[in-house]
């Protein structure tokens, strides 16, 4: 069953933009929506979390203890997650996808990473960086060729910019490409890449051969170029029901159409693509940290001390209390991050901010489950070591919680200031992404 189908395609234009128009953080209010903002979720957005938790409820959470502790990937959720239309799910209709908004997109990461991490992470790399850096970034052949087959999950798109010696660095990378005729030539490794054994398509950056100034390149590479290989890096900390691994590049030959952007643009896409990536890595984890506060109050209503439940001990009470700021904050900070983004404007800076706050709130927030947990919380019985397991990653992928925060203090002291790009991420416009003939993107 299509859960998006009766939201963007049965429900008429008018309800649906209705239920759009809300967003601005809210549902209007009698007569007070001049006053805003707003911070009630929209019709659409309250479905679309009862979707995609229903989903996520009945189709992971079943099997994903079972899944992290054989460090498997169960790949058929996959061909689920495209049947209910999560894979393109803020795309525009007419390149196959939901046509929902990015607060839309935002809940789905929050749903999908409240039962395991590695399933947002899908959606980080598949959706964020590949789909979205496509939408904004591509030409008019390279969307109508790439997006309906990545919005559909008919191919599995994944990101590949880090390398074994350059992570927080990326200006650092050593892999390399040169023109050859009509095609480029990429040779290189790539380091920490989620998803490569289920990918078909990597965005790839790679420096061009002999050229000092604005050298980095972006392609789209499919596996079927030949010259790919990709495997698993074995014994994670975490994220053990997904796939994270390497890609090794050998006289990739790739066509100059899949050359994304202007050559010169390779290092700035690389860069916008992080703020799809970031948005979603900041909303799972504002998922991840609520599951830690629903194992945490089941706990503390079942477990007893002194001859009563923990939960009425002041310093778990303490706990709890910290746990719901830190996910009330981090929430708000995420849709304000969506919010930006709808408006179609950079939100480098809202996006670092969500992404920094609510992955530290994450690890927070799991570090007292397990503490609530005594004992209990220190072995695989509860979900609450998974949980710090999964969490703890994303302090460090998508930039590290440390380039953030030096990210936030050049903002704050006037070192970094936005400017327009070429290709502005695109603003969520409710009827044109409803439209499957426009022709405005
Ligand atoms: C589960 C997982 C999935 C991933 N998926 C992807 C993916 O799909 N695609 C992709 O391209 N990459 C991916 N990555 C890689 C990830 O983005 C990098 O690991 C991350 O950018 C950090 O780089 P690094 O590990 O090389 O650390 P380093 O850059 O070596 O940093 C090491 C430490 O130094 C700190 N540091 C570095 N520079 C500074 C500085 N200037 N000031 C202060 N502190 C600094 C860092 O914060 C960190 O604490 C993934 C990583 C993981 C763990």
């Amino acid at each position: 069953m299509d859960i998006f189908y009766p939201l963007c395609l049965k429900t008429s234009w008018s309800m649906y933009h209705k239920h759009i128009g809300e967003i601005n953080m809210g549902t209007i209010y009698d007569g007070l929506e001049e006053i805003g903002p707003h911070f009630e979720l929209s019709e659409t957005h309250k479905m679309v979390r009862q979707s995609v938790r229903e989903f996520a409820e009945k189709e992971i959470a079943p099997y994903v203890k079972e899944w992290d502790q054989a460090h498997e990937f169960h790949k058929p959720i996959l061909k689920k997650m495209a049947e209910q239309g999560i894979l393109g799910i803020s795309l525009p209709v007419k390149y196959g996808g939901g046509g929902l908004d990015y607060i839309s997109l935002a809940i789905a990461c929050e749903e999908l990473e409240r039962i395991d991490t590695s399933m947002r992470v899908i959606l980080s790399v598949h959706n964020g960086l590949c789909s979205s850096t496509i939408f904004q970034w591509g030409n008019k052949e390279q969307k109508e060729k790439y997006l309906p087959k990545l919005a559909t999950g008919e191919v599995i798109g994944t990101f590949g910019l880090t390398e074994p010696a350059a992570g927080s660095d990326p200006a650092g990378i050593k892999s390399r490409c040169r023109k050859e005729g009509d095609e480029w030539v990429i040779n290189g490794e790539k380091m920490w890449i989620s998803y490569t054994n289920s990918s078909d398509v990597f965005l790839i950056f790679a420096y061009e051969e002999d050229v000092k100034h604005k050298g980095m390149r972006a392609f789209i590479v499919e596996r079927a170029f030949g010259g790919v290989t990709t495997g698993n890096i074995e014994h994670k900390m975490g994220v053990r029901a997904g796939e994270t691994g390497w890609i090794h590049l050998d006289e990739v030959r790739v066509p100059s159409e899949n050359l994304l952007g202007e050559p010169e643009e390779g290092f700035k896409i690389a860069m916008s693509s992080l703020d799809w990536g970031r948005y979603t890595v900041g909303a799972g984890a504002v998922g991840g940290a609520k599951a830690s506060l629903e194992a945490s109050v089941a706990y503390a209503n079942e477990r007893e001390t002194f001859g009563k439940k923990i939960g009425q001990h002041q310093f778990i009470q303490g706990m709890i209390a910290d746990m719901v700021a830190d996910i009330e904050a981090a929430e708000l900070l995420v849709w304000k991050a969506g919010w930006v983004k709808n408006q179609g404007k950079i939100n480098t800076r809202e996006t670092s901010l969500s992404k920094w706050y609510a992955t530290n709130a994450a690890v927070r927030c799991a570090d007292r489950a397990i503490q609530i947990h005594g004992a209990y919380g220190f072995c695989d019985d509860y979900p609450v070591a998974r949980y710090y397991r999964n969490v703890r990653g994303a302090t460090i992928y998508e930039g590290s919680n440390e380039i953030q925060k030096i990210i936030q203090a050049r903002y704050a002291l006037g070192y970094f200031k936005d400017k327009p790009l070429r290709c502005m991420p695109p603003k969520y416009d409710p009827e044109e992404w409803m439209n499957p003939d426009t022709d405005k993107y």
